[in-house]
């Protein structure tokens, strides 16, 4: 072909790509199910963009995902209908340039096959996965909207380059042809292909049909697919096995699994779901499936997972929550749905109230939004707080994962403030480990007779609030104190939960020494005795500090150190203002 160009992959795909050939074989089948999701994206994609460009949908066939595989070839074809790729599209989605997730997830690697496949949905690079199996890819699309012409083939052998070539293409979509690799025959077999599409594309709620010549037996109907749909789609209906030479078979069930009633979905089918939507392979931690009727009717679909995602502390990370409408894909929540202290909860909202054609920035203003968001916010924290309450252990991994997030939520949502600090959790002097596992509550429960604080202590590290002089008149009186050494701790206790159950919270680093109701009279006299009795002293020593220092004081908060520095109780706590400069806070 005159215009074939061929192209060199970045040093980080290089490697990626490699890793596919060598190292992932023993999880072999999941090229198909990266390469069925990113169909599934694809049609996703379509749809949306169909909104605000009419013209698009013009060509109203039924979206549907194929597989296809032809023994003497030694091919297996996947196509989709979907938005396709301009030949630019294809350079940066698949080409030269590393994506974001590229780096983490060589980063991420343990050497482990079984968790490193596991990887690489999560990572974005799940279209490399085709070289596991195959040793040359094919991939031919043309992107809606362009035309015929514009088609784009796109091939490699995973070696470090890739060529593209111009070629004509009369339906938009993508087509990737996997040749595969010697020794790779069992996957040309209808059944084999039918089953791991079952195992791991069962929700994918597009259908993705197989010729039927191999793939009838136990697989459902087009029929039965097409009604379980529930007319999701434009065109809908079984598809035409009159015009077409080749029967077809709906393989997966097809249809949007929080649509289905809860009593008839199992554990297994939520965690399966969660598995596809997440990419993430350990089981969700707790989830949530409510459907809502009233002035708005909205089904949600939540979970929280069991570890953070790698992107969790990026600026721009994802949030986890899609949005639908009547079951059609409309875009990824960044922010409106869901609260960005929540913003490791994944899953789906479908409301029956917006408009298909919803923008982003209709949502900032709509009421059914607002109303939705405060409920899934609600139905969030009440789930947190019912995991607490009734597995503790689970409520402990979750906080080591996702805690300094939740905190957040101190700072950013005042109407739930209270709900949040509920959720709190703190490492004290109660308990000799470093663990953070003392709420709130379990303080004030164990609160002294008179004590009418709740003491705190914050510093850069846990380590160095466990070993502050601040706590040492505390341990002598046996007086419970939170210890702080998180960043956002600052946000917590400086006037964001200024309050907790009526017991105003005090740091112990701050002012002189504040026992409330635990003072006692005897020390109190032996620190005024002593601070007459070195008047002269301290006369000096404020003479030298002059400037440097506002005070210097007897006091009885110490009982082997000989001295410490203290913030002033009218400026701010000494903790916080280190922290504050060092963190550029202001
Ligand atoms: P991810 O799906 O996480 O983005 P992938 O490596 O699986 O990562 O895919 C990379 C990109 O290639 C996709 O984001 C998409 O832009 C593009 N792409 C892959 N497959 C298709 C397809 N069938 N149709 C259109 N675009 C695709
Ligand atoms: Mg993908």
């Amino acid at each position: 072909q005159a215009d074939e160009e061929t192209f060199t992959f970045q040093a980080e795909v290089a490697q990626i790509l490699d890793l596919m050939a060598h190292s992932l074989y023993s999880n072999k089948e999941i090229f198909l199910r990266e390469l069925i999701s990113n169909a599934s994206d694809a049609i996703d994609r379509l749809r949306f963009e169909r909104f605000s460009r009419p013209e698009l949908a013009d060509e109203g066939e039924r979206f549907q995902i194929r597989v296809d595989h032809d023994k003497d070839a030694g091919t297996i074809t996947i196509s989709d209908n979907g938005i396709g790729m301009s030949r630019d599209e294809v350079i940066e989605n698949i080409g030269t340039i590393a994506k974001s997730g590229t780096a983490e997830f060589l980063k991420a690697l343990t050497g482990d096959q079984r968790s490193d496949a596991a990887l690489i949905g999560q990572f974005g690079v799940g279209f490399y996965s085709a070289f596991v199996v195959a040793e040359r890819v094919v991939l031919t699309t043309r992107r809606a909207g362009l035309d015929a012409g514009d088609g784009v083939r796109w091939t490699s052998d995973g070696k470090g380059e890739y060529t593209l070539e111009s070629v004509e293409r009369p339906e938009r979509g993508t087509t990737i042809v996997l040749h595969l690799r010697e020794g790779e025959d069992d996957l040309l077999n209808g059944y084999r292909l039918r089953t791991i599409i079952q195992r791991y594309s069962d929700h994918i709620s597009l259908p993705i049909v197989m010729p039927s010549e191999d793939g009838g037996g136990a697989a459902k109907t087009d029929a039965d697919a097409a009604g379980a749909e529930g007319g999701a789609d434009d065109a809908g209906g079984a598809a035409d096995a009159g015009g077409t030479a080749v029967a077809e078979t709906t393989v997966n069930r097809a249809s949007a699994l929080w649509t289905r009633p809860k009593s008839e979905l199992s554990e297994t089918d939520y965690h399966d779901y969660y598995r596809h939507i997440s990419n993430d392979f350990a089981p969700p931690l707790a989830y949530l499936h409510a459907k809502v009727e009233g002035r708005y009717e909205y089904t949600m679909l939540l979970f929280v997972p069991s570890s953070a995602p790698y992107d969790l502390w990026i600026q721009q990370s994802r949030h986890g929550v899609k949005l639908h409408v009547q079951r059609v894909f409309i875009l990824e929540d960044t922010g409106q749905l869901m609260p960005r202290y929540l913003r490791f909860v994944r899953g789906v909202i479908d409301s029956a109230d917006l408009p298909l054609n919803v923008s982003r920035e209709m949502l900032q203003s709509s009421r059914a939004v607002d109303h939705i968001r405060s409920s899934a916010v609600k139905k969030v924290l009440r789930l947190l707080k019912d995991l607490a309450a009734n597995d503790p252990g689970k409520y402990a991994a979750f906080w080591k994962e996702f805690g300094a997030v939740l905190k957040e939520g101190i700072a950013d949502d005042y109407d739930h403030r209270e709900d949040i600090a509920e959720l709190l959790r703190f490492t004290s002097t109660h308990s000799s480990t470093q663990d953070a596992d003392v709420s709130l509550h379990d303080y004030v429960d164990r609160m002294k007779e008179g004590q009418d604080k709740i003491y705190y202590l914050l510093a850069p590290t846990l380590a160095a609030a466990s070993a502050s002089p601040h706590l040492e008149a505390f341990r002598k009186k046996g007086i419970e104190v939170l210890l702080l050494g998180e960043a956002v701790d600052n946000w917590v206790v400086t006037g964001l939960v200024q309050e907790f159950g009526g017991k105003r919270l005090q740091s112990v680093a701050q002012g002189v020494p504040d026992f409330g109701g635990l003072e006692d009279d005897a020390e109190k006299e032996a620190a005024e005795k002593a601070t007459a009795e070195y008047a002269a002293l301290l006369g000096k020593l404020k003479a030298i500090l002059a400037g440097q220092a506002y005070d210097v004081r007897v006091t009885s908060r110490l009982t082997t150190s000989p001295a410490c520095i203290v913030a002033n109780e009218a400026v701010t706590d000494f903790g916080l203002a280190q922290r504050m400069r060092g963190s550029g806070l202001p």
